[in-house]
């Protein structure tokens, strides 16, 4: 976040830029247009250490009992071979975004309160928004990608709140001691189970670790249970019993990284920004 509270030095402000490009990178198309961020990150080989950027280009639809649904390659798709897929540490990603600005451009541990002004007209050209510590900050562009509980879609563009969509996910890294090839995980593929009011996800990073979530139905007030370890028994119920190796890839996924979050949604119409400020993520 830039902290312009000169008028001189109007820039295009994004809070949490970085956080708003890491939910595009596994789905942006190859080519021209695609974030040239990628190209300053290693990919799988680049270094015999640690590949940061693995990519996949088949896709595997797969039942819980072992059962293979389909099959296929992004060739066979629609969009043809241009489509492809990326699988990167978020912090990763954050740390590249990040050391490509001139020092001094991000400012952490800020967070924005509300929104002065929207700009784009007469009289108020600019947008400004409030920082909690009291100071605004003033921007040719605002982009607010402030998570799902945005305070910019709440106090600033008057959105509705997000609802909760019926279901909670799992998150994690799995980190195998055989390396990916120990969970059988093709490096080049992305691969969908589905189970019984239970979906799970998976694909490399690089030939040690896996990206993995599960999304299960779940009421909205469902007890969090109160400990990694706890949350870790209860993510492994989910997928006891299954086959391509979704256990094996959580159990060895360090506790402490995994990560639990409610689903929510908000149906805008497709209205979603007004004047210089607009949502993102
Ligand atoms: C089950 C599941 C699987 C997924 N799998 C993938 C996947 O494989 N690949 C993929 O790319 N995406 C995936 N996603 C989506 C991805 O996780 C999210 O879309 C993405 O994290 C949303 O990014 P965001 O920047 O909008 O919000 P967030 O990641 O929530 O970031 C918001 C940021 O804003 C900051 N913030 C909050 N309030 C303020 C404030 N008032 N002022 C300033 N800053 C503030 C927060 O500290 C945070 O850093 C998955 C999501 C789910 C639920």
């Amino acid at each position: 976040m830039h902290d312009t509270s000169s008028a001189q030095n109007k820039t295009c402000v994004s809070f949490c830029a970085a956080c708003c490009v890491r939910k595009l990178l596994t789905r942006l198309p190859a080519g021209e247009g695609a974030f040239h961020v990628f190209r300053l990150l290693p990919s799988s080989g680049g270094s015999a250490s640690a590949p940061l950027l693995q990519t996949a280009h088949r896709v595997e639809l797969l039942r819980d009992n072992g059962r293979l649904l389909r099959r296929f390659g992004f060739e066979e798709c629609d969009a043809g071979s241009k489509n492809e897929f990326r699988g990167v540490r978020r912090g990763h990603l954050l740390r590249v975004l990040a050391d490509s600005l001139p020092p001094g451009t991000i400012s952490f541990g800020e967070r924005v309160s509300r929104l002065v002004q929207q700009g784009g007209s007469a009289g108020s050209p600019w947008p400004i928004a409030q920082l909690e510590k009291g100071s605004t900050i003033e921007a040719g562009v605002l982009v607010a990608a402030d998570g799902a509980r945005s305070t910019l879609a709440r106090e600033g563009l008057g959105l509705p709140p997000p609802g909760y969509a019926g279901y909670t996910a799992y998150r994690g890294v799995a980190c195998p001691e055989g390396g990916t090839a120990s969970l059988g995980i093709p490096l080049d593929t992305i691969r969908v189970v589905w189970g019984t009011g239970v979906r799970a996800g998976q694909y490399a990073l690089n030939d040690k670790e896996v990206y993995w979530f599960t999304v299960f139905n779940a009421p909205a007030d469902e007890a969090v249970p109160p400990s990694a370890e706890a949350r870790m028994a209860d993510a492994l119920k989910y997928v006891k019993g299954w086959a391509w190796g979704l256990e094996e890839t959580i159990r060895s996924t360090p506790a402490t990284s995994l990560s639990r979050s409610r689903i929510t949604d908000r149906w805008t119409l497709g209205a979603f920004g007004k004047g210089l400020v607009t949502l993102a993520g």
